[in-house]
């Protein structure tokens, strides 16, 4: 009967949410990021450069004007609101720019500007005269595709001549045509189709391939192989260009088939740190004593934007609900929610809209939260066997020196489980994390 099937489908969520959550997407969450950021991530971190060529000049830029682009570009770059090439950048264009053309691996964290860049490269690579495909972009899904394609609009705006086309499944082409446009954007297997099974496209012609994501791109079977292939057609003058956010070896030996003689540039991530965050925990008994807890918290001090972290979906709901009813303004970040509503989510927090989110682990991996002066723990991070999430912990509360500012994170307690958990925590990163008495809240102000 329904309420049967109600409470199974319960279940089910409840069991998927950590497990799932936790395996999510890597694609999606890519495109989280995409559609959240709105800037360039700063970093106080020098590049990591290997030419393939030691002996040769390392050449640098710190603007745009250097580079020489066509006026058409240097004009689109400056509508986009680029005042100076972003670090990875200033490294990475002089390279692609180069003439002859040079192969490049970059690695980078996502938001520091290696999109920006290989659009860059395609546009300025492009001869719009000749009426065929010139460049090859391979993204690891349709919307990221999209995402791209979106780049290359926005920066060839006053370069109109250049067109561009989507490989992706269901762009159905017709038999026998040959594609004019100058640019092909798409995923591995229909780029693949396209320039073998259908010949819309003559690899031969190609001046530059890029690789985006390929951290993302390894992750779905097939990928590899059909980015290979592609490669294979592609003359030996072509210019290979391959990203990557993270770097683990599984992708460093994908990059060294797809580019050939490569110059390498790698960019560290920002070290987080607990140094300037204070850190409590609560003793509770249940989930009700912990949201109890929090109300005291609320009550006792001044919160302007907190980030609540629940294990469960289920949790998640439940607290957001009783927050709401408390009369909070507050914001439900969930894993059954497709990638734009929670992008939607983020924004609407950003903006000051809600003062609370309340969401589940994954969901919140990757989003700045520089405004975010509490973070609350109401469950600990653990990983899928139990064991304390060190990672997931340091990332939830911890900042980047940039962003030095103070925060104050709480760590709902629960049972002598979590309480181990929290000591094993407070080991690992050798911090005393407090204990608070929410009957009496003057200690933390
Ligand atoms: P990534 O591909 O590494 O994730 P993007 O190229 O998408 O990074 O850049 C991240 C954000 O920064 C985008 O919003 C982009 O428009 C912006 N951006 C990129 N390069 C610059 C720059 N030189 N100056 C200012 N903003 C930039």
């Amino acid at each position: 009967d329904s309420s049967n099937a109600a409470a199974k489908s319960e279940t089910e969520g409840e069991n998927k949410s950590a497990e799932d959550d936790d395996k999510e997407d890597k694609a999606a969450q890519s495109l989280l990021n995409k559609l959240i950021r709105n800037n360039l991530v700063n970093t106080t971190n020098q590049v990591e450069v290997l030419q393939k060529d030691p002996n040769s000049p390392l050449y640098s830029v710190k603007s745009f004007e250097e580079l020489r682009l066509k006026p058409q570009l240097l004009q689109g770059v400056y509508a986009m609101g680029f005042n100076r090439p972003s670090k990875i950048q200033e490294t990475a264009l002089p390279m692609m720019l180069a003439e002859p053309p040079q192969n490049l691996i970059a690695q980078s964290q996502s938001g520091t500007g290696k999109t920006a860049a290989f659009v860059l490269a395609m546009l300025s690579h492009v001869d719009p005269n000749n009426k065929y495909p010139q460049c090859l972009c391979v993204s690891p899904t349709y919307e990221l595709a999209l995402q791209t394609g979106k780049v290359i609009e926005q920066m060839g705006k006053y370069y109109p001549e250049v067109k561009l086309v989507y490989a992706i499944r269901g762009n159905k082409l017709q038999r026998g045509m040959k594609l004019q446009e100058h640019i092909v954007i798409g995923t591995p297997g229909t780029m693949l189709d396209w320039c073998s099974k259908f010949k819309f496209i003559d690899p031969k012609k190609i001046k530059v391939f890029v690789l985006d994501e390929a951290d993302v791109m390894i992750a779905t079977q097939g990928h590899q192989d059909q980015s290979i292939r592609i490669q294979r057609m592609l003359p030996k003058s072509c210019q290979m260009l391959l990203f990557s956010a993270t770097f683990e070896e599984s992708v460093w030996n994908f990059a060294q088939r797809i580019v050939p003689d490569p110059n390498i540039i790698k960019l560290k991530r920002e070290e987080e740190t607990l140094d300037t965050i204070k850190q409590y925990y609560v003793l509770c008994n249940c989930k009700e004593e912990k949201f109890q807890a929090l109300c005291n918290i609320y009550g006792a001090i001044t919160i302007a934007q907190a980030m609540i972290f629940c294990h469960t979906r289920k949790t998640a709901g439940w607290l957001a609900g009783e927050l709401s009813r408390e009369g909070h303004q507050v914001a439900l970040l969930s894993g059954e929610m497709q990638v734009e509503q929670r992008a939607a989510v983020i924004e609407r927090f950003r903006d000051g809209k809600e003062k609370v989110l309340v969401t589940t682990n994954v969901c919140a991996r990757g989003i700045d939260v520089e405004q975010v002066s509490v973070v609350i723990n109401f469950d600990l991070p653990v990983d899928k066997d139990g064991n304390p999430d060190n990672e997931t912990y340091l990332h939830r509360i911890g900042r980047t020196g940039r962003f030095g500012k103070r925060g104050l994170a709480i760590n709902m307690v629960d049972s002598k489980m979590s309480m181990n958990i929290l000591h094993r925590i407070q080991e690992h990163f050798n911090k005393k994390i407090e204990k608070l008495d929410t009957d009496d809240l003057d200690e933390i102000e």
